[in-house]
C-alpha cells in the first residue's frame, strides 16, 4: 500500500478536500516509525496505510485518517503527546491519545467471560471514546490485525479472535457498520473455532458457487421485467451471506439447511423511497412470495439504523430466492453505518453553508450514537420505562470517568469519585476496611478525586473501619449507601 493509493481512495469521496495533514502524518510516522517492522515481516508503514485506508472507505475525513496514521506512535516510539499536539494539534493529539488510552481495556480470559461483562466493556469502550472517530479508527486497526493474524503465536490470535467476536464484531454491528462487521466476524471465525470453520466451508462451497450462478442468470431478466414496468435501477447484485452470520444461523437450527434461504441473495438499489415498494410490487406480482418473510425494515428500521425491505419468494423455475430492496443512501448505511450518516450530514451541511472545512462535528456523531444506543437498548433491556431512564441518567447525564484495578479490570466512576467509591465498587468488604490508596505506584489520600486512565490500588487494614467523613467526598450512592448500612448496624 502506498501513500497515493490512500489519497486516491479518499479522492474518491472528497475530491476537492486538502489532503496535506494526510501527506504530513505520513511523513512524520515514516520518520518515527524508521524502519519497525510487524511480526510478518512487513513494514509498520503497511499497517498504518492500510489502516488509514479501510478509513477511507468509510468515507472519513483527512482528519481521521492522518490520525489513523499516528495511531501508534504513543506505543511503538518515543514520541510524546505533547509532540503529536505541536505538530498537529488538539484534535489530533485527542484522537491518538484516545487509541492508547482504550488498550488498556483487555479482554483475557475467555472462560470467565459472559455476555453480561461482554455488554459492559463495549459500553464502556463507546463511552470512553467520547469521540466515535476512535471507534472507528479502533475498527479499522483491528480489520488490518486480523488479516495478518497468521503471524502472530497461537495463544494470541486466539485471544485477538475472541475479543473480536464478543466485543469489536457486536459494536460495529450496533453502529451498523455492516461491512467492517462481517469482515471481523469472518477473519476471527477461522481463529476462534478453526474446526468448524473448515467444516463450515467443505459444507458451503458447492451452495455458494450454484447460488451464484443461479443469480448471475436471473440479473438480466429481473433488469428486464423492472424496466417494462418502468422501474428504474440504479444497481443490481448478488450478495453472499457472511460466514460467521450463517454459522450462527445454521447453529440456532440445529445446522439444518432447510430454512437457509438467503446464502445467496438479490440487491436491487433503486433512486427513491417510492420505487422500493413499486418494486416490491412487481416482484410479488410475477413471483408468489413466501408468508412471514416480507419484512419492511423503511417503515420499522432495525435498532441500528438499517433499512430495506426483504422478500423471498418462488422464483425462476420454484428456486426460493431473497431480494432486498433499498436506495443508494439505504446501502451506503447499511454498509457504514454511522460512518455514513456522518458523511451524509457533512454534504448536506456543506450545500448549506459552503463550509471548506470537513472537520466533523463531534457534537452530532455523539448525539447520532447516543440515538442508536437508546433504540438498541431501549428494545433489549429495559422492563420499564423507569429502568430505562435511571440507566441513561447513569451513563450519560453525569460526566464519567474510568479507571483500573491493578489487574486492568476497568471501573467506570462519576467524575470526581474517590478511592472510597472505587473501593466500594470493587467490593464492600474492600470499602469498609480500605485504608489508604495508590494511584499509579504513588500514594494519595482518600479525598482526592480520581482521574481518567488511573490504575488504582486500596491498601486494606483488617481493624480498618468506615469513617463518617467519608460520606462528605464519596460520590456514589453505592459507597454512601454502604457507610450508612455499617454504621446503623454498629
Ligand atoms: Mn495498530
Amino acid at each position: 500500500m502506498t501513500l497515493e493509493q490512500v489519497i486516491d481512495n479518499f479522492k474518491e469521496t472528497y475530491p476537492f478536500d486538502d489532503t496535506s495533514i494526510i501527506k504530513q502524518a505520513y511523513d512524520f510516522a515514516l520518520e518515527v516509525h524508521k524502519d519497525q517492522k510487524r511480526l510478518n515481516g512487513e513494514p509498520m508503514m503497511e499497517h498504518l496505510l492500510q489502516t488509514a485506508y479501510i478509513l477511507g472507505d468509510l468515507k472519513l475525513d483527512a482528519t481521521t485518517l492522518a490520525a489513523g496514521i499516528l495511531h501508534d506512535v504513543l506505543e511503538y516510539t518515543p514520541i510524546t503527546l505533547k509532540q503529536i499536539k505541536n505538530e498537529f494539534g488538539e484534535e489530533i493529539a485527542f484522537l491518538v491519545e484516545s487509541l492508547t488510552f482504550i488498550k488498556k481495556v483487555k479482554y483475557r480470559d475467555k472462560d470467565k467471560f459472559n455476555e453480561r461483562e461482554a455488554e459492559k466493556i463495549r459500553k464502556i469502550l463507546i463511552s470512553m471514546a467520547q469521540d466515535i472517530r476512535v471507534i472507528l479508527i479502533k475498527l479499522a486497526d483491528r480489520l488490518h490485525n486480523l488479516k495478518t493474524l497468521y503471524a502472530l503465536p497461537e495463544k494470541n490470535q486466539k485471544r485477538l479472535a475472541f475479543e473480536t467476536l464478543e466485543i469489536y464484531a457486536p459494536i460495529a454491528d450496533r453502529l451498523g457498520i455492516g461491512e467492517i462487521k462481517g469482515q471481523l466476524e469472518d477473519l476471527a471465525f477461522s481463529y476462534a473455532y478453526p474446526k468448524e470453520y473448515q467444516e463450515l466451508l467443505g459444507q458451503v462451497k458447492n451452495r455458494y458457487t450454484k447460488g451464484k450462478i443461479y443469480i448471475q442468470r436471473l440479473i438480466p431478466h429481473l433488469k428486464k421485467v423492472l424496466a417494462k414496468e418502468g422501474i428504474s435501477i440504479v444497481e443490481i447484485h448478488g450478495r453472499s451471506k457472511h460466514y460467521y452470520s450463517l454459522y450462527r444461523k445454521l447453529v440456532h437450527s440445529d445446522m439444518d439447511w432447510h430454512g437457509i434461504f438467503d446464502l445467496v441473495a438479490v440487491r436491487i438499489i433503486v433512486p427513491d423511497i417510492e420505487s422500493c415498494y413499486a418494486t416490491l410490487g412487481v416482484i410479488h406480482k410475477r413471483w408468489k412470495p413466501l408468508m412471514g418473510r416480507i419484512k419492511d425494515y423503511i417503515a420499522v428500521p432495525k435498532p441500528n439504523g438499517y433499512r430495506s425491505l426483504h422478500t423471498t419468494v418462488f422464483c425462476q423455475g420454484g428456486q426460493i430466492t431473497e431480494f432486498q430492496i433499498r436506495t443508494a443512501q439505504m446501502h451506503e448505511e447499511a454498509e457504514n453505518g454511522i460512518a455514513a450518516n456522518w458523511y451524509y450530514n457533512e454534504i448536506k451541511k456543506k450545500s448549506k453553508t459552503k463550509l471548506t472545512s470537513t472537520c466533523p462535528s463531534q457534537k452530532l456523531m455523539q448525539e447520532i450514537v447516543l440515538v442508536k444506543q437508546l433504540q438498541e437498548w431501549q428494545k433489549q433491556r429495559f422492563a420499564s420505562p423507569q429502568d430505562f431512564f435511571n440507566s441513561l441518567k447513569i451513563d450519560y447525564l453525569q460526566k464519567r470517568i474510568f479507571v483500573f484495578t491493578p489487574k486492568g479490570d476497568v471501573i467506570n466512576l462519576p467524575e470526581n469519585a474517590t478511592s472510597v467509591d472505587f473501593a466500594y465498587n470493587v467490593h464492600s468488604d474492600i470499602g469498609d476496611h480500605c485504608a489508604g490508596t495508590k494511584v499509579d505506584g504513588r500514594l494519595i489520600s482518600l479525598n482526592s478525586p480520581l482521574k481518567n486512565g488511573q490504575v488504582v490500588e486500596i491498601i486494606i487494614q483488617k481493624n480498618q473501619k468506615p469513617n463518617k467523613d467519608w460520606l462528605k467526598f464519596s460520590k456514589t450512592n453505592r459507597a454512601k449507601a454502604r457507610i450508612r448500612a455499617w454504621y446503623n448496624k454498629n
